[in-house]
């Protein structure tokens, strides 16, 4: 079985920018174990704008392009640090997998992309990709990790795509401002109604928010992958995904023809 799994700013950092190194201590801890189980993994991780801003001690996310794709080169390098030293804990090698859209969208390197990405799997190691933000500029970005989660999981032909974030998942009404809205647990087909429910919840550390969630669970749907959108506080809730358990938003996907 090979599945994606996505990994948001939020869950990965405090508010102050800084790592939250318990989450992310635990995120490595249960995907090597995963891992080991015979489960073949990508992990799709946000984070280096975020954590380049801690680390620069920037006062919020920057505006301006420059220093955004600073803040990316900074984190990014403390990012797969991190990764590198806690995976190496449980004898699992990462590598570094950085794209931009125009990678995916020519023809010959999204098949580089995807050998690589093959070839990295192959060879036993987790390949942990970002979005290549120090030279991504507004005209070729990808520009949320959820879209980049799902093309990547279309590109290697993922079986299922989890979006860890910090929500537990998609609402029939927006949670922040009606109490009573209720967790779906199950959607077989995404439709204008999700849509208008998922308006308007964004993170403040990260890019996306519910709708590029569902947009990427689109994505992921159509090529044949299941989407399960939960709440990454606690990783370990991969577990009871892997097992079956009804945790999150789960998106069915359209039949695969292979
Ligand atoms: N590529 C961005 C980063 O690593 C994250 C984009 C997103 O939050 O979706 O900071």
């Amino acid at each position: 079985m090979r599945v994606v799994v996505k990994v948001g700013t939020s869950t990965l950092a405090h508010s102050t920018g800084l790592l939250n190194i318990r989450h992310v201590e635990n995120l490595c801890k249960v995907l090597s174990d995963i891992k080991n189980s015979g489960i073949e993994l990508a992990l799709v991780s946000s984070g280096a704008i975020g954590v380049g801003q801690g680390k620069l001690s920037l006062k919020e996310r920057p505006s301006d392009l420059p220093t955004t794709q600073a803040a990316a080169a900074v984190g990014q390098c403390e990012l797969m640090y991190t990764y590198d030293k806690m995976f190496g804990e449980y004898n699992h090698t990462v590598g570094q997998v950085l794209v931009t859209a125009s990678d995916i969208e020519e023809e010959t390197r999204r098949d580089n992309f995807i050998n690589t990405m093959v070839r990295l799997m192959q060879l036993g190691a987790l390949p942990i990709i970002n979005e290549n933000d120090t030279v991504a500029t507004d005209e070729i970005v990808i520009g949320d990790n959820d879209t980049l989660g799902a093309v990547v999981a279309k590109a290697i032909g993922a079986e299922l795509l989890i979006i860890l974030s910090d929500v537990e998942g998609l609402y029939d009404k927006n949670p922040n401002r009606n109490p009573d809205a209720k967790l779906l647990h199950l959607v077989e087909e995404i439709t204008q109604e999700h849509y208008d429910a998922a308006e308007g919840s964004v993170s403040k550390l990260g890019t996306g928010g519910m709708v590029t969630k569902l947009k990427a669970a689109e994505i992921a749907g159509a090529n044949g992958c299941e989407t399960i959108i939960a709440n990454g506080n606690d990783p370990s809730i991969l577990y009871d995904i892997l097992e079956g358990k009804q945790v999150g938003t789960r998106f069915l996907a359209k039949k695969r023809n292979n």
